[in-house]
């Protein structure tokens, strides 16, 4: 990847944070794109600390003017990108009879519409170059549903069928879309779980431990390289075979 160009959405913590760093590690320069431009601009400086080409962005992913702004800027800072990784995500988890429907809208503004609109925007980006991957990362609830999380489990779901249109759009192009979808990941989004809840789950994980940041950005840097070159559609799962 030496000398690609990557933007990764929600990189400032947690699953974003690791794909940033494992795509730096490959050679990769790095757009943190974040909501919280702090946590941005504290990845950027330690992966510049570390040699690597990076700036931060604050981006709302949600929003098509924001997105467009982010990408001028990338442009600008970097003049194209070869990589996009959509990770930014939200949880505003209920049951369905009590879910507000401005959270059923956020969770899928966030979590849905903005890999339409960032891919919308690397993608012409991409076509120029006759070059590009795009990973997205969806869910295992996109597969299995979870009670509590309709509307999570509904964008990670629409983030499968967008993933393959996609794939099947651009493939002529020379870009690549798959998605890797996680199971249970310890950051701050699975922190805020119940313990019981933590602990039911744990039973219906065959590998017995719950996944870490690495073992997702490992399957999303495969993905993003040159070698997965003959991938295109597919989702690859990260989740201990809990789901198979
Ligand atoms: P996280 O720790 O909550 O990090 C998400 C990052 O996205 C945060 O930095 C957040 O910024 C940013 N973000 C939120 N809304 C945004 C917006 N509108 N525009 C730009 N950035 C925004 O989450 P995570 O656990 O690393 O999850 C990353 C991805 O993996 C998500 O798509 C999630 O659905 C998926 N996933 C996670 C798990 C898991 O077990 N953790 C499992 C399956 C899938 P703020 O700090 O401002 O909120």
């Amino acid at each position: 990847m030496t000398g690609q160009v990557a933007v990764v959405t929600g990189a400032g913590r947690g699953i974003g944070k690791a794909i940033a760093e494992k795509l730096a590690s490959k050679g990769a320069k790095i757009v943190v794109a974040d909501l919280n431009v702090q946590d941005a601009e504290e990845v950027a400086k330690e992966l510049s600390e570390k040699g690597t080409e990076a700036r931060a962005v604050a981006v709302d992913v949600s929003s098509s003017e924001s997105v467009k702004a982010m990408f001028e800027e990338v442009v600008k800072g970097f003049g194209g990108v070869d990589i996009l990784i959509n990770n930014a995500g939200i949880t505003r988890d209920s049951l369905v009879l009590r879910m507000k429907e401005e959270d059923w809208d956020a969770v899928l503004n966030v979590n849905l519409k903005s890999v339409f609109l960032c891919s919308k925007e690397a993608i012409r980006l991409m076509a120029k170059k006759r070059y590009g991957r795009i990973v997205n990362i969806a869910s295992v609830v996109a597969f299995m549903g979870n009670p509590g999380q309709a509307n999570y489990s509904a964008s990670k779901a629409g983030i499968v069928g967008l993933t393959k249109t996609l794939a099947r759009e651009y493939a002529s192009r020379g870009i690549t879309v798959n998605a890797v979808a996680p199971g249970f990941i310890q950051t701050a989004m699975t922190e805020k779980l119940p313990e019981n809840v933590k602990e039911e789950m744990l039973k219906s994980i065959p590998l017995g431990r719950f996944g870490t940041v690495q073992d997702v950005a490992t399957a999303v840097a495969f993905l993003a390289s040159p070698d997965a070159g003959y991938i295109t559609g597919h989702v690859i799962h990260v989740n201990g075979g809990m789901y198979m």
